[in-house]
């Protein structure tokens, strides 16, 4: 630890004519620790966000975050957002970013209140949500026997009966990844499998996975947890009730990236692409956590890649290019 002075002065200024070296856009794990980061460099930065803690304020339990064993995922998003307040980032909440342009070598960002600020680099890091299939039950039973993330969530399962929903990759992979820590997986997809082939022949041949093609989901069904789901097999055209101790809902993340589309590439599921330094095809502008193409959506991860774009737009910045 140094003991050097940092300068914590608050600087609040949102007037139009300010500049800022670098604006934040989104307050989730990315976006936080690209600030704290930025903010330790020197750099005049500001948070943009509607909700500080981005997806976290949709889970209950963390349990993978380095140094908080099973900590409360609001209790995790205020240590984060403390940490950070002893540094005075000025942080705007509460506000959707509507427009980002460039003029004149500076981006503008015009924001739901009808503001707009301008900055010489951006760091991107609106997130995503993971694609919900919208049936009865789903919501009332997420963080009750309902998940998004296998990496997150699976542990919790050890010997009991998961299903996966989904037929894509990310469903056959997560169907794998339980079938070494669940009793039993049930794998149901509404049509066909769509995996790549290899991991599809290494799914089927798990001796503790069942495999339900051309089933559709009618429900999530149980009292203060998930008991069963009610699902309908078109092939067979009957209805069918599966007991289950949890179930992963695998069909897709839903990038927050279209506001980034005139800056960055994308993919064809609309994750920005990044090098590995978090910047894109636009100098300046970088993007980090779940808005890229990374694939493991973690807290830890989002956090790293803030640190890492804040950094980099430290160094863009002193180069004064
Ligand atoms: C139910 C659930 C459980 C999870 N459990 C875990 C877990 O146990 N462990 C783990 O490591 N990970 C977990 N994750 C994943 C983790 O939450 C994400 O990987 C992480 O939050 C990504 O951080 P981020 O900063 O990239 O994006 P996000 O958390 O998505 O944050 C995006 C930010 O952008 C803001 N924003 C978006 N659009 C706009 C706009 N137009 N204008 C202004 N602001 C905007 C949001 O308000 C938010 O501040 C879980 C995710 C979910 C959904």
């Amino acid at each position: 630890m140094f003991n050097f002075t940092i300068d914590k002065t608050p600087k609040k200024d949102l007037s139009n004519d300010k500049t800022y070296d670098l604006i934040v856009l989104g307050g989730g794990p990315a976006g936080l620790n690209a600030a704290l980061y930025a903010k330790r460099k020197n750099l005049d930065v500001i948070i943009v966000a509607n909700e500080i803690g981005g997806q976290l304020n949709n889970t209950k339990d963390v349990d993978n975050y380095l140094g908080f064993k099973a900590v409360d995922a609001s209790r995790l998003i205020e240590a984060f957002q403390s940490h950070v307040n002893t540094f005075d980032v000025p942080t705007l909440t509460g506000v959707y970013v509507k427009e980002i342009q460039k003029s004149d070598n500076l981006f503008v960002i015009s924001l739901s209140t009808g503001e707009t600020l301008s900055s010489k680099t951006i760091i991107y890091t609106l997130g995503g949500n993971p694609r919900k299939l919208g049936v009865k039950g789903e919501k009332e039973f997420q963080s009750r026997g309902v998940s998004y993330c296998v990496t997150c969530d699976g542990p919790f399962f050890k010997n009991k009966v998961v299903a996966v929903i989904g037929g894509g990759n990310s469903a056959v992979d997560a169907a794998i990844d339980l079938a070494q820590i669940a009793k039993q997986v049930v794998l149901i997809q509404r049509s066909q499998l769509r995996a790549d082939q290899s991991s599809v022949l290494k799914l089927q041949s798990l001796p503790n996975v069942q495999i339900h093609l051309e089933t559709d989901v009618l429900s999530f069904n149980g009292q203060d947890v998930l008991k069963s789901l009610s699902l309908y097999d078109k092939h067979h055209e009957s209805t069918i009730e599966l007991d289950v101790d949890g179930v992963f809902v695998e069909i897709g993340n839903i990038p927050n990236s279209d506001l980034a589309s005139e800056f960055v590439l994308r993919n064809d599921q609309k994750e920005i692409i990044t090098n590995e330094l978090q910047e894109t095809k636009t100098k300046g502008f970088y993007a980090a956590g779940d808005v890229t193409s990374m694939p493991h959506k973690q807290v830890i991860i989002a956090a790293s890649q803030g640190a890492i774009a804040a950094l980099q737009a430290a160094i863009y910045i002193n180069k004064g290019e």
